[in-house]
């Protein structure tokens, strides 16, 4: 048995509420999961139900899971060009955190945008604008800005554009980083040839201490291909080698691991005890 706890687990469906995810997790040999704040295409969130919300926090508590990682809907654009729809994801988003003041040990992952022409650099001020008016003294949440592959005009496809967004808001340490392998690697980080010198990169331009979280895929497109499309662990172009070397790496063999990869239940099971396999600390 190893010396660290190895957080592992993946996304969930939230539509039976909190107490079913939890019970879920642990059908399928997880200890941590993600699920979306609402539904997908950005709708209603539900309203808060503590009871349910506390038999999920016992099953956690008890288990020892990682923190939950809440994902904000991925059709949210908070640098579209639209001041509509700016509005629109920083309201949801702004109450999405307030819910979560109810649900200690969770994160907020969201995507930082995709900028429609506008450029990067308006881009990143618009992402930073939107953060400065969500955030706030008290916040339980940490908030996640996920690393993005770089399709289209997305923000956030390389560790300086992050940075920057960071750097422009005032509760910065409200901030933190989901690195998400498959995006990555798409982007053009070597992860499979060089996971020290990526690793080394993100240091040096946002810090490995605002590392806070890992969705862990394969990809189906090759390298620097700047396309999202996730594979099952082993079945893309990263590979089962590489996956062991990234869950057993010590500089991230202490976060969660998350996995979005094409599945079902019962590939989930299979996948997390692959990786359990995989794991040698
Ligand atoms: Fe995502
Ligand atoms: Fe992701
Ligand atoms: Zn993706």
């Amino acid at each position: 048995m190893g010396e660290k706890t190895f957080y592992i687990g993946c996304h969930l469906s939230f539509s039976k509420g909190y107490e079913s995810m939890g019970v879920q997790a642990l059908e399928i040999g997880a200890n941590a999961f993600q699920y979306f704040s609402r539904n997908p295409r950005g709708g209603a969130a539900k309203e808060f139900d503590k009871s349910d919300a506390d038999k999920l926090l016992d099953i956690a508590g008890s288990n020892g899971f990682a923190p939950f990682l809440v994902h904000a809907p991925y059709t949210f654009n908070p640098c579209s060009a639209d001041a509509g729809l700016r509005d629109f994801a920083r309201a949801a988003m702004g109450e999405d955190l307030l819910r979560q003041q109810n649900l200690p040990h969770s994160y907020y992952n969201f995507h930082p945008g995709s900028h429609v022409g506008q450029g990067r650099e308006k881009g990143i001020s618009l992402i930073a604008e939107l953060l400065n008016g969500i955030l706030f003294d008290g916040q339980s949440t940490v908030v996640l800005l996920e690393t993005m592959s770089g399709k289209g005009s997305e923000v956030g496809s390389s560790f300086g554009e992050l940075a920057e967004i960071m750097e422009k808001v005032e509760l910065n340490q409200k901030l933190g980083v989901c690195l998400d392998t498959c995006h990555v690697y798409s982007a053009g980080y070597d992860i499979v040839g060089n996971l020290d010198g990526v690793l080394e990169e993100f240091d040096s331009e946002i810090g490995l201490e605002k590392l806070k979280a890992i969705h862990l895929n394969d990809s189906m497109t090759p390298f620097n291909s700047r396309k999202d499309r996730h594979a099952k662990i082993g079945e893309g172009s990263i590979g089962l080698e590489a996956v062991a070397r990234i869950i057993n790496h010590p500089k991230l063999s202490c976060l969660p691991f998350y996995l979005e990869t094409p599945n079902d239940p019962d590939g989930y099971a299979r996948e997390i005890a692959l990786l359990r396999s995989l794991r040698e600390i």
